[in-house]
């Protein structure tokens, strides 16, 4: 089982405190997560010795950078097991990867009457793109529904998905239930009429082994600030046939072969969907990221997170009045969103916050699944490799003692 006290050495940021005296307890991993030094360091090192723009410069230092940006790409390609790395394009973050997809293949595919299938669970970055290219095209979005104990309804999919349908789009792992989904399955449904099949990856690649060319997908997205990488980077895989037939995204410098007056043709793959100049630290970050889960392996990450799930989940059900979302243990990720009779979810999320307890609060950017179930929000932990059952137990008495406060 992984050490997670030698995990924690490495994330300087649970030496901080909270507040005096208040050491932090970090159950936000799903939001965003923390960094590790190997990360911190590998963009320090970038800034202080080969700092140049990539793509360009005739001299050591830009091919220093280039070949480390571009050996970064190698890593994150391989991470999730793409074919190659020029399938691996790197955009800001899992929702460009959407708004990229919508835009590129979605306008060139997408007609009037044509059907988009989604899940009511997913995350606003895998709704709102399709609806905007829905609205633009007088195309049609659908929605596979999620049961009451927060799986999807397959039982739908006959209905749902049919010849009309163009893509199917869905969440591999629910950022609220934690629901992990049958990937393989729901993409060879896709594929069986002749729909392409998205899926977001954002709350999976940070937690289990990804093999994009296993599960077949034709599009995958994921950000690399949830997988101990920085912010400002993420990644869009796409099969290559489907990149190279798509047309670019953003223009500009670096995307394109040749530019003239009367019109411009376009690089190859990756770079014809990197307009500009990149991300570079973030890139390296990304990759020093990779590198340090390698190191931990997914396997162990994956299997420590379900101990550290199903432990939550059975000392938070001995709270009164508190209801967990979601699959039971053992089918979820480390995510465990939850409502207390007569308590806010926000003001839990503060009262917590007084503790030192960092969960999040609202809607989890999944306001039509909250709706559905006649919430407005949930408070939501989160775990991760560094998470210890002290914090859990943390985390549990804080919660009864808000509840004695509230006389509850
Ligand atoms: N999809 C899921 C399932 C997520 O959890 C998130 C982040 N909360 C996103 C998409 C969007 O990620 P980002 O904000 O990095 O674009």
């Amino acid at each position: 089982m992984l050490d997670v006290n030698k995990v924690r050495a490495d994330f300087p940021i649970l030496d901080v405190e909270a507040y005096p005296d208040t050491p932090l307890v970090f159950l936000d991993s799903a939001a965003s997560s923390q960094k590790p030094t190997a990360v911190i360091e590998a963009m320090n090192r970038y800034y202080r010795t080969i700092n140049a723009n990539v793509h360009r410069g005739i001299y050591r230092f830009s091919e220093d950078a280039t070949n480390a940006y571009e050996a970064a790409r190698g890593k994150v390609a391989r991470f999730i097991n793409a074919r190659e790395s020029a399938e691996l394009i790197f955009v800001r973050n899992t929702t460009e990867a959407f708004n990229l997809a919508a835009y590129s293949w979605g306008r060139a595919n997408i007609n009037a009457g044509d059907e988009i299938l989604l899940t009511e669970m997913e995350h606003h970055a895998n709704i709102v793109p399709w609806q905007l290219l829905a609205e633009e095209k007088e195309a049609i979005v659908r929605y596979i529904p999620v049961t009451a104990d927060g799986f999807l309804d397959l039982s739908t999919l006959d209905e749902l998905l049919t010849e009309r349908t163009k893509i199917l789009s869905f969440t591999a792992v629910s950022n609220v239930f934690g629901t992990i989904n049958p990937i393989k399955k729901l993409v060879a449904a896709a594929h069986a009429v002749g729909a392409l099949a998205m899926v977001d990856g954002a709350q999976a690649v940070p937690h289990m082994p990804v093999d994009v060319q296993a599960w077949d997908c034709d599009l995958f997205a994921f950000s690399s600030h949830k997988m101990c990488g920085p912010t400002g980077i993420g990644g869009l895989y796409g099969k290559r046939a489907l990149l190279e037939a798509m047309p670019p995204f953003m223009g500009g410098g670096d995307m394109i072969r040749k530019v003239t007056f009367e019109g411009s043709t376009f690089a190859d793959l990756p770079h014809k969907f990197e307009a500009g100049t990149p991300a570079i630290a973030e890139g390296i970050g990304f990759g020093a990221a990779v590198d340090y889960l390698n190191e931990l392996g997914m396997e162990e990450i994956h299997a420590y997170e379900q101990f550290i799930t199903t432990y939550a989940l059975e000392e938070l059900s001995e709270v009164k009045g508190l209801k967990l979302w979601g699959p039971p243990a053992g089918k979820r990720g480390g995510v465990a969103a939850f409502t207390i009779e007569g308590l806010h979810p926000h003001d839990i999320a503060d009262l917590l916050d007084k503790d030192g307890i960092a969960v999040r609060a609202g809607h989890h950017c999944a306001m039509p699944l909250h709706k559905k179930f006649g919430i407005n929000a949930t408070t939501r932990a989160s775990f991760y490799i560094h998470t210890t059952t002290d914090e859990v137990d943390k985390l549990v008495d804080s919660l009864n003692r808000i509840r004695k406060l509230f006389r509850l």
